[in-house]
């Protein structure tokens, strides 16, 4: 028997798609009638996948109405009692990871081993992990509460994902929420809107508002306490600037273009495969993608070749073939904004090694070699599957190099000597490093950025504290406790 969803999956998904669009909103627990829609496709075939529908002011204003009545209850319950919806919302992704893969997979273009072995099994891993913070929130956070109603804006490059790590973190701190995905890839959101009738949360603690940027920004201006938002460094700083002066919480998820160094003295097969990994998982689509590849003069000429075998061995194809290792691009518009960041740095002096443009969405693996500091290709994020490839002499050169960026949200370094390793780590400005691997996530880990890649940490502890209130001061005048 073949492990995990194929191709034949799809049937079942395009029949639950068939049976459900156009799909409203799921407010107050209920999806809504659909209003004015806008079309969602498979990005590697063009082809239609549903009509969703454009929310609105009142949309939104409807979503937060539901989302405030159920406040007050839904932070009431006990810690345990909270914790068996989060524990149920996990199990129910889990039992339905063949379908969720596919649903992602098709609507997001990205390869199903990806979405079957990452994006899905994360995703009930963020809520497991949540379910035991709010069992021990009160006992953890004691004269902490939850913020009231947030509102969360996701990005379409780990859909479920991203939901999951808005969603679970907020819930586990007795918060209730109305969450926009992306305008790409809506599908598994609305998916997740069942499993929470399923399990049967309380109505009003997870609203689906769907719709562009005009409903984001609708939301930012609703009435809520918190706005939790992950995408483009361009539209955080519009939020960041249109809340200056309200008072309401805020964190931001942004953009990066993070150092994948290589020492002189590293497994250079292992940072290779840490490569495809990096930059070539999810097209490149990874705000934490390892895009500016330093490596050490000494090891330059060997490191490119292995790099560049492996490169032209990576499978581009159908998204629903396991074989896949490049799927398509999430959407035309994406695919020019790629394309041209490319052109620009070539005019500005790079060489552009593989990246040829396929029909459609699709877009093999490169890197851009040649490059100088200030080229464009250097400093702008790609978000697509290229890298830049650069060289330095010595440690100091490295970290220089690695820390040449407007964004600070990951990094990794490669070296087999622990020393020079932890070295280089703790002197690269970036929220989360790797050693001798890359994109590892868990849902314990928490996961930020610095500068231009935003503030507030998902994940751990420290994420569950960007849902939660300052403590309460005791003072003097309290009453000791008997
Ligand atoms: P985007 O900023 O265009 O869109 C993100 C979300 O914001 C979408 O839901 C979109 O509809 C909404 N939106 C757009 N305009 C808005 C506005 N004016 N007000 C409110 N909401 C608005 O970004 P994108 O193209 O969807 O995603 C790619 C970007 O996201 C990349 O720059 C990437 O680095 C970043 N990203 C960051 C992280 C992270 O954790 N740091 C994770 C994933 C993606």
């Amino acid at each position: 028997m073949e492990y995990g969803p194929s191709i034949e999956d799809s049937d079942a998904v395009r029949d639950w798609l068939r049976g459900r669009s156009p799909f409203g909103h799921f407010i107050g627990g209920k999806f809504t009638r659909s209003g004015t829609t806008f079309t969602t496709r498979d990005p590697s075939t063009g082809e239609v996948l549903a009509e969703v529908t454009q929310g609105g002011d009142q949309d939104v204003a409807e979503a937060v109405r539901a989302a405030r009545k159920a406040q007050n209850k839904w932070s009431g319950l006990s810690g345990t009692e909270r914790a068996r919806y989060l524990y149920a919302i996990a199990r129910h992704i889990q039992k339905r990871e063949r379908f969720l893969s596919v649903l992602e997979t098709l609507d997001n273009g990205k390869p199903i081993r990806e979405s079957r072995d990452i994006d899905i099994p994360l995703a009930a891993r963020h809520f497991y992990h949540h379910a035991g913070w709010a069992e021990l929130r009160d006992s953890e956070f004691p004269g902490h509460a939850p913020l009231g109603v947030c509102g969360q804006i996701i990005p379409w490059n780990f859909p479920l994902l991203m939901l999951a790590w808005k969603i679970a973190p907020a819930l586990a701190a007795g918060n209730t929420v109305v969450l926009k995905p992306a305008e790409y890839t809506p599908l598994t959101a609305l998916a997740f809107a069942e499993i929470c009738q399923e399990v049967g949360l309380p109505a009003g603690v997870v609203n689906i508002v769907t719709g562009d940027g005009a409903t984001g920004a609708a939301l930012v201006q609703a009435e809520l306490d918190k706005i939790a938002f992950t995408g483009s460094t361009e539209v955080g700083r519009a939020i960041a600037d249109s809340l200056a002066g309200t008072g309401r919480k805020l964190t931001l998820e942004l953009g990066g273009k993070s150092p994948f160094v290589v020492m002189d003295d590293a497994d250079l097969d292992a940072a290779v495969e840490g490569v495809v990994d990096s930059i070539w998982f999810n097209q490149g689509q990874v705000c934490c993608a390892g895009s500016r590849i330093l490596v050490a003069e000494a090891v330059a000429e060997r490191f490119e070749a292995l790099l560049r075998a492996r490169m032209e061995r990576l499978r581009i194809g159908q998204p629903l073939d396991k074989s896949t290792d490049i799927g398509a691009i999430v959407d035309p518009v994406q695919k020019d904004r790629i394309l041209s960041i490319c052109t620009e740095a070539i005019g500005a002096g790079a060489e552009l090694i593989g990246g040829q443009q396929g029909e459609g969405c699709f877009i093999a693996p490169g890197y851009l070699r040649n490059i100088a500091p200030a080229n464009p290709g250097m400093q702008q994020e790609i978000f697509g599957p290229i890298a830049t490839l650069s060289t330095f002499r010595t440690a100091d050169e490295a970290v220089e190099l690695a820390n040449n960026t407007r964004y600070g949200l990951a990094g990794s370094v490669w070296s087999e000597s622990a020393t020079v390793a932890t070295d280089i780590a703790a002197r690269i400005k970036a929220g989360v490093i790797w050693i001798n691997c890359a994109n590892m996530f868990d849902a314990s880990a928490p996961f930020g950025g610095y500068r231009e890649s935003g503030f507030g940490r998902e994940g751990g502890r420290a994420g569950m504290l960007d849902y939660l209130s300052e403590p309460k001061v005791k003072s003097a005048r309290d009453p000791a406790p008997r």
